[in-house]
């Protein structure tokens, strides 16, 4: 079964259809990128299928539970325990050092536990930076911290939002080599990026634009 499935979903604003009767299944441990330009309601996604935002029509449903039956509490479970975020705008708390920026997502989770959090942050190789703030910190880093806070609950579906988009080359590389290695363990995916090396990296890749899924590329198909 699809860990994720959406479908007929819409977000309309108005007149606007920020997403238009969009139908997509994601399956565990897939790896999925999400294209296409500018306001084609690439976030929009994204924030639905995050818990986030909730649509206007349509279901989605994840690892089996259609969203719209769960209570807020279960939501709110969901989104702290099922999914790691990733957004381009990194949303640190400017006046917390990394590590209790780290700690914040587990304090929702369960009791923030300082000896964790730091684990996370070695392993996005920034454990000699955890008591810096933000502030403190190159843009590269601020987007591991992002990655240590969203990994530290060992999420089972991870959702970025351009997570290079602000990146130097070897950042990239490193929060690239994440995604390999979440791949790899079996994570799933749903990665957006304007960047074709990126979305190259996916098992598929989907095309939105002006709300609509308008074509799906097979990559592992294209690498056979
Ligand atoms: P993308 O991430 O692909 O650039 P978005 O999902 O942010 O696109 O936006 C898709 C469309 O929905 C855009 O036309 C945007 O202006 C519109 N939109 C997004 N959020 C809102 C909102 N809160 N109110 C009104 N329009 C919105
Ligand atoms: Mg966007």
């Amino acid at each position: 079964m699809a860990l994720l499935q959406l479908s007929g979903v819409t977000k309309s604003y108005g007149d606007l259809h920020a997403l238009y009767d969009v139908t997509l299944n994601v399956q565990a441990g897939e790896w999925v990128s999400v294209v296409g330009p500018s306001g084609s309601g690439k976030s929009t996604m994204m924030n639905i299928i995050g818990c986030l935002d909730s649509p206007t029509a349509g279901s989605v449903v994840l690892d089996g539970t259609d969203l719209a039956t769960m209570s807020a509490s279960r939501l709110t479970a969901v989104r702290r325990q099922t999914i790691g975020l990733i957004f381009q705008k990194f949303h640190l708390v400017s006046h917390l050092t990394a590590v209790e920026n780290v700690m914040v997502a587990q304090y929702y989770h369960s009791v923030p536990e300082r000896a964790e959090a730091l684990v996370a942050l070695e392993r996005v190789g920034l454990r000699d930076r955890a008591h810096h703030l933000p502030s403190q910190l190159s843009g590269g880093e601020q987007q591991r911290v992002c990655i240590a806070r969203a990994l530290i609950n060992y999420p089972q579906l991870v959702l970025a939002d351009e997570p290079t988009g602000n990146l130097d080359e070897a950042n990239e590389q490193l929060v690239l080599d994440f995604f390999r290695q979440l791949h790899a363990d079996g994570t799933t995916l749903v990665v957006v990026t304007h960047d074709p090396v990126v979305a190259g990296l996916a098992d598929r890749q989907i095309v939105l634009d002006h709300g609509r899924l308008v074509r799906e590329i097979d990559n592992a198909a294209a690498r056979r």
